[in-house]
């Protein structure tokens, strides 16, 4: 019997962006890491080419990976600039052309996130990989280059702890995860009162004639070459793995209170509902269901809004206005869906959205019939 081991990673800093490999303006986040960028970080760690990584890939995709979630972070959008040669509308309301024509990007990140991964496997490739994470060739990153981690990305036990990095023996990945305790970060922090945290589990069949989990999801993040980009399909399980609060008191550092926006208030939540009840729960431009608003102007927003300064909106028609106006860096009055002027391009950038989510469901199925 091959031995088996389990080598530890934390991902935590102030911004990480485990994308689901789309190319399109939008860039989203997973809720947690993706295999493709971890085995991307333990490329960098190893001082990797993308040549030389496809031929280590296949090995180091052996590797099942879980990831606990001990804090899910926030949501945050960023905008990026990129040059593209295409024109732009400019605050005097020209159009700037040729070169120095600037293609917007929108990009989300989880803020102040911080993820237990575990990697198991045959001893010697973990024996590498925990080898590589301890002094590592190139510069690691969380899932995008301007994602640096804020604590070493090799776990280490803290003083009173038991477990070691990496764990040997043949337990799975869930109870590895369960060995590990958890630490809050922020004064205030509590572990969840059930005492269990959430984990993306990579499943794989120990047996022949093994199930999977019905409600386990497809996630196409598993790499087979960084370049062309090459992911295969693999299973992840939602679990809840119970852990242990670990003694942390002692080497907390203090943080500044972190900002928030305050979209959580009541009056806020107030004009919204009215804004959706006043529009009978449909979009104001598709009648479609409503399922959020759109702030027409920001001048009161925060907490002071009126129901007037919202409309109600499907998220096709939302992501196509926020789209629109991430182009064209609007300030703090908005698209008006219900304006007539925004009528034509609301229903263009629609167009595109659809088609551009069509087309990446076909290559999802073509990718995954590769694999058959
Ligand atoms: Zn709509």
């Amino acid at each position: 019997m091959t031995s088996l081991s389990t080598v530890f990673l934390r991902l935590e800093g102030p911004l990480q962006a485990w994308g689901d490999n789309s190319k399109f303006v939008i860039r989203r986040t997973m809720e947690g890491p993706t295999k493709s960028g971890v085995l991307g970080l333990i490329c960098c760690a190893m001082g990797l080419s993308r040549q030389a990584a496809r031929e280590r890939l296949p090995e180091l995709n052996k590797l099942t990976m879980g990831a606990r979630i001990d804090r899910p972070g926030t949501r945050w959008w960023d905008y990026h600039t990129v040059g593209a040669g295409i024109g732009m509308m400019t605050a005097a309301g020209g159009i700037k052309t040729g070169a120095q024509g600037t293609l917007i990007t929108r990009r989300e990140y989880l803020a102040d996130a911080s993820f237990l991964v575990a990697l198991h496997g045959e001893a010697t490739l973990i024996k590498k990989v925990a080898d590589a994470l301890t002094s590592p060739k190139w510069p690691i990153f969380l899932g995008r280059k301007s994602c640096p981690p804020s604590v070493p990305v090799w776990a280490k036990p803290r003083s009173g702890e038991t477990w070691t990095n990496p764990m040997t023996g043949p337990e799975d990945l869930k109870s590895m995860l369960a060995l590990v305790p958890w630490h809050p970060r922020h004064e205030g922090d509590e572990r969840p009162a059930s005492g269990e945290l959430p984990c993306l589990i990579e499943w794989r069949a120990a047996n022949e004639g093994d199930i999977a989990p019905s409600d386990a999801e497809v996630w196409y993040d598993a790499p087979f070459s960084f370049d062309p980009p090459v992911h295969h399909p693999r299973l992840v399980a939602r679990e809840q793995v119970p852990v242990q609060a670990g003694n942390a008191l002692q080497e907390r550092t203090s943080v500044p209170p972190r900002p928030r926006a305050d979209y959580q208030n009541t009056e806020y939540k107030e004009a919204r509902k009215k804004r959706i009840e006043s529009d009978h729960g449909l979009c104001v431009f598709c009648k479609s269901p409503a399922t959020t608003v759109q702030h027409v102007t920001y001048r009161r927003a925060g907490g002071d809004e009126q129901p007037d300064d919202l409309r109600s909106l499907c998220r096709l028609c939302h992501d196509a206005v926020t789209m629109i106006e991430y182009g064209l860096g609007m300030g703090i009055d908005r698209i008006n869906p219900e304006d007539s002027r925004w009528r034509d391009p609301i229903i263009k950038k629609r167009h595109e959205i659809i088609e551009f989510r069509s087309l990446e469901t076909r290559r999802r199925r073509l990718s995954a019939e590769e694999v058959e």
